[in-house]
Protein backbone atom coordinates (compact mmCIF):
# COMPACT_ATOMS: atom_id res chain seq x y z
CA UNK A 1 0.00 0.00 0.00
CA UNK A 2 1.87 3.17 -1.10
CA UNK A 3 0.06 5.75 1.21
CA UNK A 4 1.11 3.27 3.95
CA UNK A 5 4.46 3.43 2.70
CA UNK A 6 5.11 7.31 2.67
CA UNK A 7 3.64 7.92 5.61
CA UNK A 8 6.26 5.01 7.18
CA UNK A 9 9.12 7.08 5.22
CA UNK A 10 7.68 9.90 6.24
CA UNK A 11 7.14 9.98 10.24
CA UNK A 12 8.68 6.49 11.12
CA UNK A 13 11.13 6.56 13.82
CA UNK A 14 13.61 3.63 14.02
CA UNK A 15 14.52 2.88 17.87
CA UNK A 16 16.76 0.46 19.51
CA UNK A 17 16.24 -3.23 19.02
CA UNK A 18 14.40 -3.06 15.33
CA UNK A 19 11.42 -1.17 16.63
CA UNK A 20 9.92 1.11 14.40
CA UNK A 21 7.75 3.64 16.15
CA UNK A 22 4.78 5.13 14.10
CA UNK A 23 2.78 7.10 16.54
CA UNK A 24 2.06 10.22 14.18
CA UNK A 25 -0.37 8.04 12.51
CA UNK A 26 -1.34 4.66 14.15
CA UNK A 27 0.20 4.05 17.74
CA UNK A 28 -1.03 6.87 19.43
CA UNK A 29 -2.59 9.36 17.41
CA UNK A 30 -4.35 7.83 14.62
CA UNK A 31 -5.27 9.15 10.80
CA UNK A 32 -8.29 7.94 10.65
CA UNK A 33 -8.46 8.46 6.87
CA UNK A 34 -5.59 6.24 6.24
CA UNK A 35 -6.87 3.90 8.56
CA UNK A 36 -9.99 4.19 6.39
CA UNK A 37 -7.61 3.48 3.21
CA UNK A 38 -6.02 0.45 4.88
CA UNK A 39 -9.82 -1.37 6.13
CA UNK A 40 -10.73 -0.72 2.09
CA UNK A 41 -7.32 -2.65 1.66
CA UNK A 42 -8.18 -5.51 3.98
CA UNK A 43 -11.88 -5.65 2.90
CA UNK A 44 -10.77 -6.05 -0.92
CA UNK A 45 -7.81 -8.90 0.10
CA UNK A 46 -10.35 -11.08 2.33
CA UNK A 47 -13.89 -10.44 0.66
CA UNK A 48 -13.93 -13.77 -0.22
CA UNK A 49 -12.88 -15.38 2.60
CA UNK A 50 -16.55 -15.00 4.40
CA UNK A 51 -15.78 -13.36 7.66
CA UNK A 52 -17.41 -13.34 10.43
CA UNK A 53 -15.82 -11.57 12.93
CA UNK A 54 -12.72 -9.49 13.43
CA UNK A 55 -10.49 -10.32 15.88
CA UNK A 56 -7.52 -7.81 17.15
CA UNK A 57 -5.73 -7.19 20.41
CA UNK A 58 -5.58 -3.78 22.41
CA UNK A 59 -4.91 -1.07 21.48
CA UNK A 60 -3.03 -0.24 18.22
CA UNK A 61 -5.27 -3.13 16.60
CA UNK A 62 -8.22 -1.51 16.99
CA UNK A 63 -8.08 1.55 14.98
CA UNK A 64 -7.59 -0.38 11.60
CA UNK A 65 -9.61 -3.38 12.70
CA UNK A 66 -12.70 -1.52 13.09
CA UNK A 67 -12.43 0.64 10.02
CA UNK A 68 -12.18 -2.58 8.16
CA UNK A 69 -15.33 -4.36 10.46
CA UNK A 70 -17.43 -1.38 9.22
CA UNK A 71 -16.41 -2.05 5.45
CA UNK A 72 -17.10 -5.78 6.15
CA UNK A 73 -20.25 -5.02 8.11
CA UNK A 74 -19.61 -7.65 10.71
CA UNK A 75 -18.31 -7.30 14.88
CA UNK A 76 -14.92 -6.48 15.78
CA UNK A 77 -13.70 -8.28 18.88
CA UNK A 78 -10.40 -7.31 20.50
CA UNK A 79 -8.65 -9.17 22.87
CA UNK A 80 -7.67 -7.46 26.28
CA UNK A 81 -4.49 -7.55 27.65
CA UNK A 82 -4.02 -8.36 31.42
CA UNK A 83 -0.49 -8.63 33.31
CA UNK A 84 -2.00 -11.60 35.31
CA UNK A 85 -5.23 -12.71 36.08
CA UNK A 86 -7.27 -15.38 38.20
CA UNK A 87 -8.75 -17.56 35.94
CA UNK A 88 -12.51 -16.77 35.11
CA UNK A 89 -14.53 -19.42 33.42
CA UNK A 90 -16.24 -16.88 30.96
CA UNK A 91 -13.42 -16.04 29.24
CA UNK A 92 -10.91 -17.58 26.52
CA UNK A 93 -7.16 -16.66 27.91
CA UNK A 94 -3.46 -16.91 26.13
CA UNK A 95 -0.62 -16.05 27.47
CA UNK A 96 1.20 -14.14 24.34
CA UNK A 97 5.10 -12.61 24.76
CA UNK A 98 5.41 -8.85 24.22
CA UNK A 99 8.53 -8.08 21.60
CA UNK A 100 8.10 -4.39 22.30
CA UNK A 101 7.61 -4.60 26.21
CA UNK A 102 9.85 -7.79 26.36
CA UNK A 103 7.21 -9.37 28.73
CA UNK A 104 4.39 -11.62 28.58
CA UNK A 105 0.90 -11.01 29.49
CA UNK A 106 -2.42 -12.26 29.24
CA UNK A 107 -4.48 -11.52 26.61
CA UNK A 108 -8.48 -12.22 27.22
CA UNK A 109 -11.53 -12.81 25.07
CA UNK A 110 -15.21 -13.12 26.34
CA UNK A 111 -16.60 -16.33 25.77
CA UNK A 112 -19.75 -14.96 24.53
CA UNK A 113 -18.09 -12.76 21.76
CA UNK A 114 -16.62 -16.00 19.25
CA UNK A 115 -18.64 -19.26 18.88
CA UNK A 116 -18.28 -22.41 16.85
CA UNK A 117 -18.89 -21.54 13.04
CA UNK A 118 -17.35 -18.00 13.41
CA UNK A 119 -15.16 -16.73 10.16
CA UNK A 120 -12.29 -14.58 12.46
CA UNK A 121 -9.94 -12.21 10.42
CA UNK A 122 -7.37 -11.11 12.56
CA UNK A 123 -5.90 -8.06 12.09
CA UNK A 124 -2.86 -6.75 13.86
CA UNK A 125 -0.44 -3.22 13.84
CA UNK A 126 2.68 -5.37 13.84
CA UNK A 127 3.69 -8.42 12.94
CA UNK A 128 7.39 -9.43 14.51
CA UNK A 129 7.58 -12.92 15.97
CA UNK A 130 4.44 -13.57 15.77
CA UNK A 131 3.34 -14.08 19.36
CA UNK A 132 0.31 -11.45 18.96
CA UNK A 133 -1.36 -13.23 16.15
CA UNK A 134 -0.51 -16.74 16.90
CA UNK A 135 -2.08 -16.19 20.47
CA UNK A 136 -5.18 -14.72 18.98
CA UNK A 137 -5.37 -17.67 16.82
CA UNK A 138 -5.44 -20.19 19.74
CA UNK A 139 -8.06 -18.26 21.01
CA UNK A 140 -10.25 -18.40 17.96
CA UNK A 141 -9.51 -22.18 18.01
CA UNK A 142 -10.40 -22.62 21.59
CA UNK A 143 -13.89 -21.13 20.52
CA UNK A 144 -13.95 -24.04 17.86
CA UNK A 145 -14.15 -21.09 15.52
CA UNK A 146 -11.93 -20.97 12.51
CA UNK A 147 -8.69 -18.23 11.47
CA UNK A 148 -10.18 -16.98 8.07
CA UNK A 149 -6.81 -15.12 7.66
CA UNK A 150 -4.71 -13.00 9.00
CA UNK A 151 -4.19 -8.84 8.30
CA UNK A 152 -1.24 -7.35 9.34
CA UNK A 153 -0.28 -3.30 9.02
CA UNK A 154 3.21 -3.50 8.83
CA UNK A 155 5.37 -6.76 8.96
CA UNK A 156 8.84 -6.51 9.62
CA UNK A 157 9.96 -9.26 7.32
CA UNK A 158 13.39 -9.76 9.04
CA UNK A 159 11.62 -11.21 12.01
CA UNK A 160 10.06 -14.38 12.02
CA UNK A 161 6.38 -14.43 12.68
CA UNK A 162 4.98 -14.67 9.01
CA UNK A 163 7.10 -17.99 8.72
CA UNK A 164 5.34 -19.27 12.00
CA UNK A 165 1.75 -18.22 10.77
CA UNK A 166 2.42 -19.37 7.28
CA UNK A 167 3.65 -23.55 8.99
CA UNK A 168 0.65 -23.53 10.77
CA UNK A 169 -1.10 -22.86 7.03
CA UNK A 170 -2.81 -19.21 7.78
CA UNK A 171 -2.96 -16.93 5.21
CA UNK A 172 -1.23 -13.81 5.92
CA UNK A 173 -1.27 -10.34 3.98
CA UNK A 174 0.61 -7.05 5.09
CA UNK A 175 0.27 -3.97 3.76
CA UNK A 176 3.61 -2.67 4.05
CA UNK A 177 6.74 -5.31 4.09
CA UNK A 178 9.80 -3.72 6.24
CA UNK A 179 12.92 -5.70 5.42
CA UNK A 180 15.49 -3.72 7.45
CA UNK A 181 15.60 -1.12 9.85
CA UNK A 182 19.18 -1.17 10.06
CA UNK A 183 21.38 2.53 10.97
CA UNK A 184 17.59 3.86 11.12
CA UNK A 185 16.32 4.03 8.04
CA UNK A 186 13.41 1.74 7.32
CA UNK A 187 14.14 -0.19 3.85
CA UNK A 188 10.51 -1.72 2.58
CA UNK A 189 11.15 -5.45 1.13
P1 LIG B 1 4.82 -10.19 17.57
O1 LIG B 1 3.79 -10.66 18.53
O2 LIG B 1 4.52 -10.52 16.14
O3 LIG B 1 6.21 -10.57 17.97
O4 LIG B 1 4.80 -8.61 17.66
C1 LIG B 1 3.67 -7.91 17.26
C2 LIG B 1 3.11 -7.08 18.38
O5 LIG B 1 4.16 -6.37 19.04
C3 LIG B 1 2.16 -6.07 17.81
O6 LIG B 1 0.91 -6.25 18.43
C4 LIG B 1 2.75 -4.72 18.16
O7 LIG B 1 1.95 -4.07 19.10
C5 LIG B 1 4.09 -4.99 18.80
N1 LIG B 1 5.23 -4.66 17.91
C6 LIG B 1 6.15 -5.53 17.41
N2 LIG B 1 7.08 -4.87 16.71
C7 LIG B 1 6.75 -3.56 16.75
C8 LIG B 1 7.36 -2.38 16.20
O8 LIG B 1 8.41 -2.38 15.53
N3 LIG B 1 6.73 -1.20 16.47
C9 LIG B 1 5.58 -1.14 17.21
N4 LIG B 1 5.04 0.08 17.40
N5 LIG B 1 4.99 -2.23 17.74
C10 LIG B 1 5.56 -3.42 17.50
Amino acid sequence: MELLKQKIKQDGIVLDGGVLKVDTFLNHQVDAELMMEIGRTFDGLFRESRVTKIMTVESSGIAPAVMTAWLMRVPMVFARKRKSLTLREDLYTERVYSYTKQEESEVTVSRKFLSPGDRVLIIDDFLANGEAALGMARIVQKAGAEVAGIGIVIEKSFQSGRGKLLEHGYRVESLARVASLDSGEVVFA
